[in-house]
């Protein structure tokens, strides 16, 4: 049979073993998810299953592995690398796999379409916690989070999605469900296959719900600006920060002044802090289970801070509306370089020590390049994660500067390698780096991870075109 047969025999039989609420061949249904917020891609799809259980999918999957019809899975379509957006594939948006199936005080089972803020509001009103934080939360997906491992501001004490799911449910290539949503803490038969799933991005199967783990709701937390000249005394404040408040430092963000800069000239509500300009600014949080004279402990800590020339100002937020001022100030980094024209990013990690080498000679290099760019390298300092993005320059077509994109992430990842670090810390491959993966990625674990893939996967119909 030809493919175009294949499909149109799996279209006819899916439309008839699935309720009509799973699966539209509308185009008004369907746009919607063919496009990725930034444009950068634009996707085609002959059919969109919605499925509303896990056995629904489990069904879907087993006809496309039957007819050999590749598919690919999407959440809350807020990736930045281009997995979720098919070219051809069937579409599984899993936007109503969204039932929360158990919640505790230790932990919360959720299906995979449930976005992230509902789940953060749920554990609040138990008064628990659920720590993943990041500027995408209002639409991105538990699913979407742990197939690309998601990361965000909170690592620094919590870590990312691998350290806060204990099971999962995963609907695998040729339809059966995995599942260690129940698994006992202590099990040793064999291999670990929860883990394999998160940071799959799509290509190993389609997770349907995930165990969560809870954390205490803190009582006391403390959130401050503080302005440094240079990232040597960035490093200090880490080292110093984390040694003083231990456990307690939940936050810790690398903002540079022309962050700031376009943020409050183009963000509305947004204003410095400080009186006067500096380099460089750290947002931090603290956050503590019992009353740990925060605010006198921390105006102690800011004292020595300045008195050793480590930082030259600091403000502490006095209430709910300041804290959320100064966290906007960061998350708004992002939406505010759109203004200023096209920006080439990069997601990179280098062991902590090298960042500062790492941003001094990749920002001379990128200018060097194209001379007028504007270096904008923030965000997760305690992870050793920069968003290295460059802004273009002011007097440059937005277009003729994109062109440069393949270039300037070649030669900025070609420093990250010098410092043995990652080409994309927390958002993942997709089909964006995909090559770049093939090329720079150790060929011991690229083999054995395409020979997971083969294994769970042996005729490539799980999101075909991510990560290989
Ligand atoms: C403004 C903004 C800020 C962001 N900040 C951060 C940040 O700080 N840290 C960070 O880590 N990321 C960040 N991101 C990236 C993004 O939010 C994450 O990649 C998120 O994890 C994707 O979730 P989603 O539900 O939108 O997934 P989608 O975009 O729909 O999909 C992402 C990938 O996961 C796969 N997938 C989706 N659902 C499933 C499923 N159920 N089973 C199997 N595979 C699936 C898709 O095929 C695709 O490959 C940000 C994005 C935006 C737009």
């Amino acid at each position: 049979m030809s493919n175009v047969t294949n499909l149109t025999a799996a279209i006819k039989e899916l439309k008839q073993v699935l309720p009509e609420n799973a699966w539209s061949e509308n185009s008004f249904d369907i746009q919607p998810h063919l496009q990725e917020w930034r444009d950068r891609w634009q996707g085609s799809t002959p059919l969109l299953l919605t499925p509303r259980s896990t056995t629904q999918v489990s069904q879907a999957i087993r006809i496309c592995a039957k007819h050999q019809i590749p598919i690919t899975t999407q959440g809350g379509n807020t990736g930045l690398v281009g997995g979720q957006i098919p070219q051809g594939e069937i579409l599984v948006s899993c936007k109503y796999l969204n039932q929360i199936r158990e919640q505790n005080k230790h932990s919360i089972t959720a299906e995979s379409g449930c976005i992230l803020q509902n789940i953060q509001e749920l554990a609040d009103k138990d008064d628990r916690r659920f720590p993943l934080s990041l500027a995408s939360q209002g639409s991105a997906t538990i699913g979407g989070l742990c197939s690309t491992n998601a990361g965000g501001i909170h690592v620094v004490r919590y870590g990312s999605m691998r350290d806060l799911v204990v099971g999962v449910e995963t609907v695998l290539a040729d339809g059966s469900i995995f599942t260690s949503l129940n698994s006992p803490k202590k099990d040793n038969t064999g291999y670990n296959l929860t883990p394999l799933f998160l940071g799959a991005e799509g290509t190993l199967g389609i997770i349907t719900a995930v165990k969560l783990k809870l954390f205490p709701k803190p009582k006391y937390c403390e959130t401050l600006l503080i302005s440094i000249d240079n990232l040597e005394d960035a490093l200090k404040v880490l080292e110093s920060s984390k040694e003083d408040f231990s456990e307690e430092l939940s936050l810790i963000e690398l903002i540079p002044n022309t962050a700031l800069d376009f943020v409050t000239k183009h963000i509305s509500d947004c204003a410095s802090p400080f009186s006067a300009d500096s380099n460089w600014y750290l947002l931090l949080q603290f956050e503590s289970l019992n009353d740990f004279n925060s605010n006198e402990r921390l105006e102690d800590y800011i004292k020595n801070l300045i008195e050793q020339k480590t930082i030259s100002d600091a403000v502490i937020a006095q209430s709910l509306q300041q804290t959320q001022d100064l966290i906007k100030l960061r998350e708004s980094i992002s939406e505010a370089q759109k203004p200023e024209g096209g920006s080439i990013k990069h997601d990179i990690s280098v062991p902590l020590q090298h960042i500062p080498e790492f941003i001094n000679k990749a920002s001379a290099e990128v200018k060097e390049l194209i001379p007028g760019c504007r270096p904008i390298p923030f965000g997760h300092l305690g992870d050793g994660n920069i968003h290295f993005n460059v802004s273009q320059p002011v007097d440059m077509e937005k277009e003729k500067y994109l062109s440069h994109w393949e270039a300037m992430n070649c030669l900025v990842h070609d420093i990250v390698m010098q410092y043995e670090g990652s080409i994309s810390a927390e958002h993942g491959i997709g089909i964006l780096k995909k090559t770049e993966l093939a090329q720079r990625c150790d060929p011991v674990k690229y083999a054995a991870m395409k020979s997971i893939k083969k294994a769970l996967d042996p005729t490539n119909l799980m999101n075909p075109r991510v990560l290989f």
